[in-house]
């Protein structure tokens, strides 16, 4: 396969971390000429997690990437709208997706780890230098370079290049050089039950219509706790999520195991179609995730402005917002086209951290307003005033603004790149 590849820039990019954060800064990257090496921590690829959603503003993204939404298509998850209900199982409405397709674009939603081996193979076709097993221990960075300190199998390594993105995740450690201290993660109150598995496992007549007709999605909303559940690949897989109440110490494992009987708590007295879901819950498919939450960092870029933090190690998401990988993906693509525009024609790299600077302008408050977006839907549900919502149910509506997902996040890097680099220049001088 052919890829489409600018001229080589001359400039050299490490990024930590093949989570979609890093894996969309390698491609983009790749395609704009910059070298890439990506290191990862995890020894071999494995197909880890369950649902996750990419709205059109990420969808457009894949889209850019030769033969990556031919794959994903019949993979993600197909349906005309998601069916609200209360938890006692009384009817709402249904919010179709209706034409947010046509004005916005096309969305994915389906297996983390399928969607991610997706990703990860056309990395790899497209040449990119990806090292597994490789973890990252340190960073530095001098006025010229950074780097970071990778501890591999056979022993420690330094690396260095003209810019370092840290993509390692909600724990990062690259937070420590980037804010100079160390930034300790909060628990957001709640934890989310999820699980993945093949639809047959629901037996029971009741759960028969969220899977045996092809692609559905219900969303149950309760107090303080909101149930979610989706069939896909045409019915044959389901997969469900239920965000609760959860002051626990924070583990942010994705392996960490849930029990059934604890979630059954949690849904006591709920509608018997999600206890019946819960029930068939195959035991060892059910993970207990704490959800951790952090507070806007002052900073993504550190102070040579060589390294920056990029997705969740910059700014974790509530899952409500629906946004965490899209805005991960977004900051891989702003990143690559600053890198771009920054040397201009003179081949300069001196203005590497021009670039990194003016990556955290552009995206600063947008990722803000995102990540409002999921606290918004979060309490919009979990303080739902039921006899309100039975009355006027768009009470509880999915807000899907065209601000947010009706947005191209390379072409947007481009059209402001110069004025933004004008503003903190002028920014600069007046402090002199
Ligand atoms: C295993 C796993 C499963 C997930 N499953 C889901 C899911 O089912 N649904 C969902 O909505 N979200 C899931 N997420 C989170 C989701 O992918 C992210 O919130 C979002 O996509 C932003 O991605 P990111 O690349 O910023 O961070 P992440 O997806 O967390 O990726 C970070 C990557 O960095 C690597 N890493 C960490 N530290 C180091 C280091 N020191 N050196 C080298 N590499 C390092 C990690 O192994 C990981 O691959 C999962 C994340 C992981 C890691």
């Amino acid at each position: 396969m052919q890829f489409a590849r600018k001229p080589a820039s001359g400039l050299s990019v490490m990024i930590v971390g093949a989570g979609f954060a890093g894996l969309t800064a390698a491609i983009e990257c790749d395609r704009k000429g910059h070298s890439v090496i990506l290191f990862e921590s995890f020894p071999e690829l494995k197909i880890l997690g369950d649902i996750i959603s990419f709205g059109p503003n990420s969808g457009r993204i894949f889209r850019r990437w030769e033969g990556v939404e031919q794959q994903l298509d019949p993979i993600c998850h197909r349906s005309d709208g998601v069916n609200f209900v209360t938890y006692k199982g009384e009817w709402l409405f249904k919010q179709y997706w209706e034409d947010e397709e046509d004005r916005f674009g096309k969305r994915f939603n389906g297996h983390r780890g399928e969607i991610h081996e997706i990703v990860f193979n056309h990395a790899l076709a497209r040449g990119i230098d990806i090292r597994l097993g490789h973890k990252v221990v340190d960073y530095f960075e001098t006025d010229d370079k950074a780097g970071v300190v990778v501890q591999t199998p056979d022993g420690e390594q330094r690396f260095t290049a003209d810019a370092v993105f840290a993509a390692e995740g909600v724990r990062s450690p690259a937070r420590k050089i980037v804010l100079g201290y160390e930034d300790k993660p909060k628990s957001s109150g709640y934890a989310v039950y999820r699980s993945w598995f093949k639809s047959e496992n629901l037996k029971s007549p009741l759960t028969d219509h969220l899977w045996k007709n092809g692609d559905r999605h219900y969303a149950w909303i309760g107090p303080d706790v909101h149930f979610l559940a989706a069939s896909l690949k045409n019915g044959k897989d389901f997969s469900w999520v239920c965000t609760h109440k959860d002051e626990a110490d924070i583990e942010d494992s994705w392996s960490t195991p849930g029990y059934i009987e604890d979630c059954l708590k949690v849904v006591e007295g709920w509608d018997p179609v999600v206890q019946e879901i819960v029930k068939a819950t195959p035991t060892d498919y059910l993970v207990d995730w704490k959800l951790i939450y952090r507070d806007p960092l002052p900073t993504w870029v550190s102070p040579k402005g060589r390294i920056a933090l990029i997705g969740d190690a910059a700014h974790p998401f509530l899952p409500t917002s629906i946004q965490g990988a899209s805005q991960a993906m977004e900051d891989g693509v702003t990143l690559a086209v600053c890198l771009e525009k920054c040397q201009g024609r003179s081949k300069d790299k001196s203005k590497v951290p021009e670039a990194l600077r003016a990556y955290q302008r552009i995206r600063y408050d947008r990722v803000l307003r995102a990540q409002k977006t999921g606290e918004t839907t979060r309490d919009k549900w979990h303080k739902a005033d039921f006899e309100k919502v039975k009355q006027n149910p768009q009470l509880v509506r999915l807000d899907r603004p065209e601000w947010l997902l009706n947005f191209d996040a390379e072409e947007h890097a481009y059209k402001v790149y110069d004025d933004v680099v004008r503003e903190m220049n002028k920014e600069s001088q007046a402090k002199l």
